[in-house]
């Protein structure tokens, strides 16, 4: 095993109880086939970036590395908290004992790093197809370094899976290690990364609405898990965490159904799921929420002039793409040609499949010629797609959109929903442009 390898040595310019009664209006189409999406790698890239106090340590190939170089290249001024630690040929062939190995880089990362409080050991498909246990490693290490220093495992291989999941499955390795609540008294606990300013913005909101006991997970600080317990109300940020969701609710917490905050409905609806949680009345809501409502009513305006009646095809990427196809259909008027999702959580879309009109054709897996050829035969004005999809069909002459910005980007909530759109209306505008040269 290759010592740590820093992650900013190269540099790649990097480029996503409600009111409404659940039901699945909308058709459903399952595909089969060849697959074309990111590895649960890329989660690294921004829960790095939102756990200040965390590490995440990949043991993996080179062309790990290579990945999470490239993705989080606008880091390379920044101190890293990721890193790769490569298995080469020695460890491939079983010649090098790989857990010894990996004491050792751990070591040197923990001399370098003394104020980590939690080390992730994620796993690659290299690690993963040699069985290497991380799972007895993060324990062994845990106990070596403990208790200031909290060891976890997670994987984040590309087998069968899709980027948005390496978040999923690292929020879910936390949740065994979360306090129980000391009571059953009741608390919002909002779950998924949000950039600071997006958890501000809906903290500030959630306070005025009365609801005085809120956490976020993932927080700040990994150290300062919130406590989970029957007491615990879950809403859901983003809508790739079912495991997370279910190790959540298999500790006494309740989900809350609602659609994400995307876009203003989504936002009123989603804080309309807390509030009635919390028996909150629907005019406080409705007080609480007009001025932001009317803000991003307005910055909505101009966008939607551009893409009113445009046709929309979303391939299976981030699983974000059933609220981006509810936000560009109802508050942006634009019309769906095809809604691709990688998978269909149907409890926790419930919601967003009755907001899409009926005869919407979702797709769920991906058979990416087929896709492909639907795609081409359809000529939508904007493609949203996977990176290694879209400069084929730009050379096709259609505009897109990489599905893996409206992730890095902050979206959720209202004072991000004229920015949401925005990105949707560029590669447009860019479109006009280069058709006109
Ligand atoms: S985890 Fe697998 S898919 Fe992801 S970069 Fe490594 S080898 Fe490739």
């Amino acid at each position: 095993m290759s010592p740590v390898i820093p992650i900013h040595a190269e540099h790649t310019p990097s480029p996503g109880a409600c009111a409404t009664p659940p039901g699945a209006l909308a058709q459903v189409l399952r595909e089969r086939g060849q697959h074309e999406v990111f590895c649960g790698l890329t989660g690294i890239v921004w829960l790095h970036r939102k756990m200040q106090d965390a590490f995440f340590l990949v043991v993996g190939s080179r062309t790990c590395a290579h990945l999470i170089q490239s993705a989080a290249g606008v880091m390379i001024f920044a101190e890293p908290r990721f890193a790769t630690a490569i298995l080469d040929e020695r460890d491939l062939a079983g010649l090098a004992d790989a857990h010894d190995e990996l004491d050792r880089v751990v070591g040197q990362v923990l001399a370098r790093r003394p104020n980590l409080r939690t080390l992730f050991l994620v796993g690659s498909c290299p690690s993963e197809v040699i069985k290497l246990d991380l799972s007895r490693a993060a324990e062994r290490l845990s106990r070596v370094h403990g208790p200031h220093l909290r060891v976890l495992n997670y994987s984040g291989s590309g087998i069968e899976t899709t980027f948005t999941q390496g978040e999923d499955a690292c929020l879910a390795a936390l949740v065994p290690t979360m306090p129980d609540a000391p009571d059953e008294t009741p608390e919002l606990l909002v779950v998924g990364a949000l950039a600071d300013v997006v958890e501000d913005q809906f903290a500030r909101l959630l306070a005025q609405l009365g609801i005085a006991r809120v956490r976020f997970f993932p927080g700040r600080r990994s150290a300062q898990l919130p406590s989970i317990g029957p007491g615990t109300r879950v809403l859901l940020a983003q809508p790739f965490l079912a495991d997370t969701a279910r190790a959540l609710v298999a500790r006494g917490a309740r989900l809350l159904g609602a659609p994400f905050p995307i876009g203003v409905e989504g936002t009123t609806r989603w804080l309309g799921a807390a509030a009635q949680a919390f028996g909150i009345d629907a005019q406080t809501l409705e007080h609480v929420t007009a001025p932001a409502r009317h803000r991003a009513a307005k910055a909505l305006e101009g966008p939607r002039e551009r893409l009113a009646g445009r046709r929309i095809f979303f391939f299976p990427d981030s699983q974000l793409e059933l609220p981006l196809a509810r936000f560009a259909q109802r508050e942006l008027g634009m019309q769906l040609l095809e809604v691709g999702t990688p998978y269909l959580h149907r409890q926790q879309h419930a919601e967003e499949l009755a907001l899409l009109p009926a005869d919407t054709r979702i797709v769920e897996g991906q058979h990416v010629d087929r896709q492909l050829e639907r795609c081409l035969r359809n000529r939508p004005d904007l493609t949203v797609c996977g990176l290694g999809l879209a400069n084929p069909l730009e050379a096709q002459g259609l505009a897109t959109k990489w599905s893996i910005e409206f992730v890095f980007t902050p979206i959720q909530g209202y004072e991000q929903a004229g920015d949401l759109a925005q990105l949707l209306a560029r590669p447009l505008h860019r479109h006009a442009l280069l058709s006109a040269a």
